[in-house]
């Protein structure tokens, strides 16, 4: 049996090392087209900053892909031939299948605006583009970000790492509205400014101005001007599914695939970023762009792929990641979804949080420690953790196994709760 695996992303090494765990010597062959292989895509954000080498980027190592076996091929498929279970690679050659793993990941949606193709303007994609940003950063003075999500804030901050004043556009009147609330929102803005950041509400890019073909400034909806050298941006991220479009497969949003990670062809799957998976639980196809998530998926798809069923049963949304040097944990669902910043949700999202029960909000802060959960009739629903992270262990476990809260609800709820003490005390006593 001949598994072929398009992608050397996560979801592609995951299906992997599932398909080599339980069949002995199958024959796997992976294609990709990234000239870097399988390296750590959260990780870029560090790597600009220069907190992370780029060999500390790579989850593996040399003797790790020995030990899988599978073979390697540094090649882009331009085509699935269905009726012949073969795909066509860049160099023309033909490669067949038996099982196919379409593992493609997604890409940063391009900006539609006049100038969009000058040098100088970038996105945070792959390891090429935190390379290209790097070499533009020495050069350049000033760089606008543009962006409502995580990965425009990892922009921001890894260009102002590199010396780099930056101007931060964002289209509403807070940071990143659709998942954190106001005074989330005020903590994060409030140490970008602190940093050094100029932050731009209510403004939109309206064009690009090159010289040269160079980017030299750019023109805001509201008629204002700024002079910059780059100009980074991170509107969302678009899952790649022209392969499976083309092939005749059922695409939505992603290539749409049962619990099993089958496409509507038997004998090809798809999983990660690229994928919109059918959630036995909902009823719904969601996509997930989460490292974790398409780790799963790509496990599920693997052993599914290598004739073990295996359905792919979505864990709650769980992202910790850092936002302006403060670590933040992002649990379940938290956001109420409608917002002038959609777009801006590209990175560490799930769809679920925009689907939110009515729920309470309940929440203590004080400087930068900061909790806020949501709390439904008998569970907690999310929550959000920023600085101190004792709690986010304890708040992941208790919404992900749906734990009865009612003996501390009142308590949560009341005024002037002890938000952290109470939890800690419930969960000490329930692992007791
Ligand atoms: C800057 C950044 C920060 C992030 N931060 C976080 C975070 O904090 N937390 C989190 O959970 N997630 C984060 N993510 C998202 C996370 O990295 C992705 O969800 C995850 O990498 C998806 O894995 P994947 O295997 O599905 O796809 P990918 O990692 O995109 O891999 C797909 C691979 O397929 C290749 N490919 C595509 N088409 C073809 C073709 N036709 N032929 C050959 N090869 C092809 C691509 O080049 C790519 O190498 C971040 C992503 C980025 C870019």
């Amino acid at each position: 049996m001949r598994h072929v695996i398009i992608g050397s992303g996560v979801a592609g090494i995951a299906a992997t090392e599932s398909i080599c765990s339980v069949e002995r010597g199958a024959e796997i062959i992976m294609l990709g087209d990234d000239p870097h292989g399988f390296y750590s895509r959260p990780g870029l954000a560090y790597y600009l900053t220069g907190e992370l080498s780029d060999q500390a980027l790579y989850p593996k190592t040399r003797e790790d892909y020995k030990k899988l076996g599978f073979t390697y091929r540094k090649a882009r498929v331009t085509k699935i031939l269905r009726d012949e279970t073969s795909l066509q690679l860049d160099d023309n050659s033909l490669l067949t299948y038996d099982r196919l793993l379409l593992a493609t990941g997604a890409f940063a949606t391009p900006l539609a605006v006049p100038g969009a193709n000058l040098q100088g303007v970038v996105k945070l994609d792959h390891l090429n583009d935190a390379r290209t940003i790097l070499k533009l950063a020495k050069r350049g003075r000033t760089a606008v970000v543009v962006g409502g999500g995580i990965t425009a804030l990892e922009l921001t901050e890894g260009l102002l790492a590199r010396g780099m004043n930056v101007h931060y556009l964002l289209r509403g009147s807070r940071y990143w509205s659709n998942v954190l609330d106001e005074q989330e929102s005020r903590i994060i803005e409030a140490r970008l400014q602190a940093e050094g950041v100029t932050l731009h509400f209510h403004s939109e890019l309206q064009e690009i101005i090159g010289r040269s073909g160079r980017v030299n400034s750019v023109r805001l909806k509201n008629g204002k001007t700024l002079k910059c050298d780059l100009l980074a941006y991170a509107i969302g991220i678009q899952p790649r599914v022209e392969l499976a479009r083309e092939a005749g497969l059922k695409v939505d949003r992603g290539i749409l695939v049962n619990e099993f990670m089958q496409t509507d062809d038997p004998n090809i799957y798809a999983a990660g970023d690229a994928a919109q998976v059918f959630d036995p639980v909902t009823g719904r196809s969601i996509l997930d762009s989460l490292w974790g998530a398409a780790r799963e998926q790509g496990h599920a798809a693997g052993m599914n792929m290598a004739g073990r069923s295996t359905p792919y049963i979505k864990s709650i949304p769980f992202n910790v990641t850092r936002l302006a040097g403060l670590t933040t944990t992002i649990i379940g669902a938290v956001g109420h979804g409608r917002d002038d910043d959609l777009v801006g949700i590209a990175r560490g999202d799930s769809e679920t949080w925009r689907e939110l029960p009515n729920a309470v909000v309940a929440q203590s802060g004080f400087d930068i420690n900061h909790v806020r959960i949501l709390v439904g009739e008998k569970k907690m629903i999310g929550a959000v953790v920023m600085g101190d992270q004792t709690l986010s262990m304890p708040l992941q476990k208790m919404i992900a196994e749906g734990v009865d809260i009612s003996p501390i609800r009142d308590m949560l709820l009341a005024h002037d709760a002890k938000i952290a003490d109470v939890i800690v005390d419930f969960w000490t006593k329930l692992k007791s």
